[in-house]
């Protein structure tokens, strides 16, 4: 998939909103991103996991490793495209554990998959707890990079996507200065 033929995925389903934005930080911004939205579409889900597979096919994973709950889904068609088991990291006390019996054996080689990369602190934490249980992390992948380029790992990193999407204090907000109305995200229904 091109760059355009994502942009246009995640816009027709809802997942990227382009405007004036009040998020749930309070920050305001000129873009929303709710991944959920287009994995919400199983033929999406499964065409994006594919993709994804298809850049990470030759760190040759034996295992998928998401952490719950934004990296589930695509994790598991991640899995799926790749023909390995898929499994995810949850938080038990504030800390990513594997819980339901998963294991990682030390003959396993992990890819990590996130959904929306921002500060890259939960794919690190998801490494570790891979590590923690023996096996090697190969790299790590995410649906988008919000990151803005600015995140490196010590493995191979991809994201399909990569979307810059500033966030302003409401009294610095330039769209404000335009005396564009700000909206909360997610009050119409998308069909993709
Ligand atoms: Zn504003």
């Amino acid at each position: 998939m091109t760059r355009d033929e994502l942009l246009d995925l995640f816009r027709r389903s809802g997942a990227l909103l382009e405007g004036h934005f009040r998020l749930s930080s309070g920050l305001h911004s000129p873009g929303y991103l709710q991944c959920a939205l287009v994995l919400q579409h199983p033929k999406h889900a499964e065409a994006l996991g594919r993709a994804i597979a298809d850049r990470t096919r030759d760190l040759r994973p034996s295992l998928v490793l998401s952490p719950a709950l934004g990296g589930v889904v695509i994790g598991h068609e991640v899995g799926r495209a790749l023909g390995v088991r898929a499994i995810f990291a949850e938080r038990q006390d504030g800390a990513l554990a594997l819980r339901r019996g998963f294991v990682i054996s030390e003959t396993d080689r992990v890819l990590v998959i996130e959904d929306v990369l921002t500060t890259g602190g939960s794919t690190r934490e998801t490494m570790q707890v891979a590590r923690a249980a023996g096996g090697q992390v190969v790299g790590a992948a995410s649906l988008v990079d919000r990151s803005g380029g600015a995140v490196r790992f010590d493995v191979p990193f991809a994201a399909l996507l990569e979307i810059a999407l500033p966030t302003h204090e409401p009294d610095q907000c330039p769209l404000c200065a335009q005396g564009l109305p700000v909206v909360k995200p997610g009050s119409r229904p998308v069909v993709a």
